[in-house]
């Protein structure tokens, strides 16, 4: 076999074990003692609504789903104020990563990122070729004026995950349209707001006024896996022009997203009440976290996502220590934090929990 050099030389991206194999490797019986906060995931579970409308749709699984995704779009873009030509659909909003990588990127051409930010974006870029330029992250921001000032001819594509992922740190709606008034034509530039939903209202930022009034090279990437609760059913979705959008849909293959996935994204978006409450509880975890933590000495990170990075000093070691003690947290060394850890918020029962366990594993 001969492979493609850049393609055998991919390092993979490290999802977090299934809990069932955590739970036999270290012999745990239940399974719904385990606190699993690894992934980002919502701890209240899918909207009670998404779920039945899951339910509803068992019976027309033999159909191939709407490649088009007619209704949601259209749904999704009134809710939005946006045109559904400015919609695509993804089997989550990684996929669209890859779409952007593989129509932006090539040998040669580079994509500008935070140093502490998503993986994915490195990961998608190297798949095509593509030099992934990591800038520096002060306080763990995304300092967007290095970011513009990093941009090269050959740049085609600038990731900014606001709130970023692992460090839940955001840049402020005046930042983000300074940005968008610099940022050169001929680069694409990416907001993922894949924690819009939970993010405190005076921060969110309204990248989609750009979008509306026309401009082609900036686009926005949401996702139904956390808010929404619906991560195991792989559906994100990107906003932009038409242009950008249509060059997007090229590299798509006819039935990205499945029907289930669309059945219950659009009951999903209905689910109001589910919206509010998954917002309470994060804020109330953050706030639980960020007053709870450094009476253990423990250094944290300003979140507006639903997580927190904690500096605990060896991430890696700690992390083993509270999975015995059944809560399953995320290591930060493949992110060059080897002092932190990643915890998502839980429940208030499962954030006392972690609290507790981590009193338990001071060291
Ligand atoms: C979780 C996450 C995503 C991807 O979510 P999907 O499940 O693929 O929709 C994208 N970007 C960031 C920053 C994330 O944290």
């Amino acid at each position: 076999m001969k492979a493609k050099e850049w393609i055998s030389d991919l390092r993979v991206y490290e999802p977090g074990k299934p809990l069932e194999e955590v739970a036999r490797e270290l012999g745990f019986g239940d399974l719904t003692e385990i606190v699993k906060v690894a992934s980002n995931e919502n701890e209240l579970g899918p909207s009670p609504m998404a779920m039945k409308a899951m339910q509803e749709t068992i019976s027309e699984m033999h159909r191939y789903p709407d490649g088009g995704a007619f209704y949601l779009k259209g749904k999704l873009a009134d809710k939005l104020g946006v045109d559904p030509e400015n919609l695509l659909f993804g089997c989550g909003s990684n996929e669209l990563i890859v779409f952007l990588c593989h129509v932006f990127l090539r040998q040669g051409m580079n994509l500008v990122m935070g140093a502490e930010a998503f993986a994915v974006y490195f990961l998608a870029a190297a798949m095509y070729e593509g030099k992934a330029i990591r800038i520096p992250m002060p306080e763990h921001v995304h300092d967007l004026d290095a970011m513009l000032t990093a941009i090269t001819p050959e740049t085609r594509l600038v990731a900014i995950c606001n709130p970023n992922n692992p460090t839940g740190t955001m840049v402020s709606p005046e930042a983000i349209d300074c940005f968008i008034e610099k940022l050169p034509e001929h680069v694409v530039a990416i907001f993922d707001e894949a924690y819009f939903e939970v993010m405190p209202e005076h921060m969110k930022p309204d990248v989609l006024k750009h979008i509306r009034a026309g401009k082609e090279n900036i686009i926005v990437l949401r996702t139904f896996s956390k808010a929404y609760g619906l991560a195991g059913l792989r559906i994100g979705y990107a906003i932009g022009h038409p242009k950008l959008i249509g060059l997007l849909n090229k590299v798509r293959q006819p039935f990205n997203v499945n029907g289930m996935a669309q059945a219950a994204a659009m009951a999903a978006l209905d689910d109001v009440p589910h919206i509010v409450q998954t917002r309470e509880m994060v804020f109330q975890g953050l706030e639980f976290f960020a007053r709870e933590l450094p009476k253990l000495g423990l250094e944290t990170v300003p979140s507006g996502a639903n997580f927190i990075l904690v500096k605990t000093g060896n991430g890696r070691e700690v992390f083993e220590r509270l999975q015995k003690l059944k809560v399953i947290v995320r290591p930060m060394d493949p992110y060059g934090l080897p002092d932190h850890i990643r915890i998502t918020i839980g429940t208030p029962e499962q954030n006392q929990t972690i609290l507790n366990a981590l009193k338990a594993v001071r060291v």
